[in-house]
């Protein structure tokens, strides 16, 4: 039988990979690729299709063999699975810092760079090459053979300890359960919780309520149950995770690792004459230098803190009005804010869930999708692989039928899937030899799955979420760049690649557009005004505490990574206890090992850029209120967003594409607007 994994000409074959297939696959499409590579090292005409476009057909099959075993090891993971997968991660590495280190690649590219054809080159082609210079020298091509050789083997213990600190969290994550024979105990918490947890039990053939770390679980009992003894055994379990303090083996304590991969980046900054590792990931993002992040955070900090001190202070006060005389703790704040919530708007995330169940959401993003950008969207039911029954796949046509882009939708929370939510490339668009490759999006959430016959009912939080990955997909499907260095998400800034997730996010709270889906699951009545309206006056209950927290995270994550010595995992806690120092209103205990469970920094690739959200929510933000201001389905303005910033992908610096779209540089103001931050001094 061929190898499924090697013919990369259509979709993925997701039901006939088996881990056993992985190795082999990828030593094969590496060969081939090293051989075609010594070919293109002694070509004597350097020119873009020469040496450029075989660079990108090689790097695309390649792409395209790995994405699916990326992918099927986040949703459908299997100790045999992940054994092949891990086994993988460090010959790619090796070949991509072999790559990224080839000295005859390299000089082939400046002299492209450097030739008179190049100012004749159309832009998408100029910046990719340029971004291949940079991505060469950050790679470490110009080293010695001897610190070449040190820098290939960070990158391959990097990508290892990486992998192994994001295992650690999944098992000791999966580790944990707590089984309730009694209902009385989980007084308080709403019947799709109960009836979930019952769910859960019975996949485990049990009886009673089953509690998990998943997501949905920690959210329902933390947010709802009355006893308190629960939610603090709830809480210390799930921020405990990975760490020396945790109910789960030390095996998969991160701490050792989180040292290790701190000190071989601080290893990598100093190889490539660094001072610390922010700087080196700095090099490529939007913002300038640590200092303009440290100055952006600490502006939004003051700005934001005494508003979250005083937010503090009245959700205190209203817990003593519910006669809870103690100061709350960490496993009080979601319960005693839910109810203040309720308290203070009457209503809770349960009246809202019956407005948005699963397919009158999805449908709803299509309508949204489609006044603004001139997209149709069609599911395909037949003739696709998928690894799950509840995928769904689509393809997106422009005006004139054409096929722009397909996506797999996997909405819903279970076992053995990676937790949260994220977009992720399965093909990427590119025009070569007058061929047109089609973009591929896996779009994946953890999202409430549906109870017995209901339809799945999804939280106005997890319909926030789902268009923001949405945004991400089409920031990739939409493209219309032709050059694939440069198209859809690649080659934008890290810290403005959330600007269309987090644009896209603003529709969740207009009513023109919640109209398009917000109806009752078994009425077909649209959302009340009155809900909306609490909705609306609810949306910033706490902003600032929110704010605040997001500050602590991204603080903590540009600190740590400008220090130069990590010794210890005690030296960890103590930057994040410093800055929680700084900017947190609550202090958690002393067992929460939150670090041990970061793995958008220890495991993604936020390392030194966690502050990107925030960085990329004032560009949101700024974008979306030309919305507000011209109207919300406003095509021409839809159009520009499509022109200025969808589809030109990272052909050009986000700052002129942001430009392009705002005829002015991004300001503050929308996003303090948004998050109803009143002190804008
Ligand atoms: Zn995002």
């Amino acid at each position: 039988m061929s190898n499924p994994l090697l013919d990369t000409t259509d979709l993925p074959a997701f039901d006939r990979i088996e881990p056993s297939m992985i190795e082999p696959a990828i030593k094969t499409i590496l060969q081939e690729n090293r051989n075609r590579i010594q070919q293109l090292e002694t070509i004597q005409e350097v020119s873009w299709e020469t040496l450029v476009e075989p660079l990108e057909l090689i790097d695309d099959r390649l792409s395209k063999a790995w994405s699916p075993v990326r992918h099927l090891n986040s949703v459908k993971s299997s100790d045999e699975l992940r054994g092949s997968y891990n086994r993988c991660l460090p010959l790619l590495s090796d070949y991509s810092t072999e790559v990224g280190q080839n000295r005859s690649l390299y000089e082939g590219y400046r002299k492209l760079a450097e030739s008179s054809s190049f100012a004749k080159l159309e832009p998408a082609k100029q910046k990719a090459i340029t971004d291949s210079l940079q991505h060469f020298e950050l790679a470490g091509v110009g080293l010695n053979t001897e610190k070449r050789k040190q820098f290939q083997e960070i990158q391959s213990s990097l990508s290892e300890l990486q992998s192994t600190y994001e295992n650690n969290l999944l098992d000791a994550t999966q580790s944990w359960e707590l089984v309730i024979d009694s209902k009385e105990q989980l007084s308080g918490l709403p019947d799709y919780a109960l009836s979930m947890l019952q769910q859960y039990a019975e996949t485990k053939s049990l009886d009673g309520y089953r509690l998990t770390l998943e997501m949905p679980c920690y959210i329902a009992v933390i947010t709802y149950a009355d006893d308190r003894e629960l939610r603090k055994t709830i809480y210390q379990a799930f921020t405990t995770r990975a760490s020396d303090q945790g109910f789960t083996d030390s095996k998969w304590d991160n701490a050792d690792i989180m040292c290790e991969i701190l000190q071989k980046r601080q290893q990598k900054a100093e190889l490539l004459d660094f001072s610390n590792y922010a700087e080196l990931s700095l090099q490529t993002k939007m913002a300038k230098d640590a200092d303009e992040v440290l100055k952006f955070l600490q502006d939004l900090a003051r700005r934001s803190l005494p508003q979250a001190r005083q937010e503090f202070e009245q959700l205190q006060e209203f817990a003593r009005t519910q006669g809870f005389e103690e100061p709350l703790q960490a496993w009080d704040l979601a319960y005693f804010s839910e109810k203040q919530r309720q308290h203070l708007f009457k209503f809770s995330d349960e009246d809202l869930k019956p407005y948005f169940s699963d397919n009158r959401v999805i449908n709803g993003l299509f309508g949204i999708v489609e006044k603004l950008f001139g997209v149709n969207f069609e599911q395909v039911e037949q003739g696709i692989e998928l690894w799950h029954p509840n995928v769904r796949f689509y393809r997106i046509l422009d005006a004139e039928a054409n096929l722009v882009g397909q996506f797999y939708l996997d909405l819903y929370a279970r076992e053995n899937k990676r937790g949260g939510a994220w977009m992720d490339e399965c093909i990427s668009r590119y025009v070569i030899d007058e061929h047109e490759q089609i973009p591929v999006a896996y779009l994946t959430c953890n999202l409430t799955p549906p109870i017995g016959d209901q339809p799945a009912l999804f939280t106005h939080d997890e319909v926030i979420t789902l268009f923001h990955e949405f945004g991400h997909g089409l920031h990739h499907m939409l493209t219309r760049v032709d050059v694939p260095e440069v198209s859809g998400i690649s080659g934008v800034e890290w810290d403005a690649v959330e600007l269309p997730s987090q644009f896209m996010e603003n529709f969740c709270w207009q009513r023109e557009a919640l109209d398009l889906f917000a109806r009752h699951f078994e009425t077909d009545q649209p959302l009340p005004q009155a809900l909306f309206e609490k909705m609306l006056a609810a949306r910033n209950f706490q902003s600032a505490m929110q704010m605040v927290r997001q500050l602590e995270f991204s603080l903590f994550d540009i600190r740590l990574h400008q220090q130069t010595q990590i010794d210890s995992a005690e030296q960890i806690q103590h930057i994040l206890d410093q800055v929680r120092q700084e900017v947190a209103v609550v202090i958690p205990p002393a067992f929460n090992r939150f670090q041990n469970g970061f793995s958008h920094i220890f495991a993604g690739g936020y390392a030194a850029g966690y502050y990107s959200y925030k960085w990329a929510e004032v560009l949101s933000a700024d974008a979306f209120s030309r919305f507000e201001q011209e109207g919300i389905f406003n095509q021409a303005i839809g159009r520009e967003f499509l022109d200025c910033i969808l589809q030109v992908g990272g052909m050009r610096p986000a700052r002129d594409s942001f430009v392009c779209f705002m005829g002015r540089e991004p300001e503050i103001d929308a996003l303090l607007r948004h998050n109803g931050i009143q002190n804008h001094q």
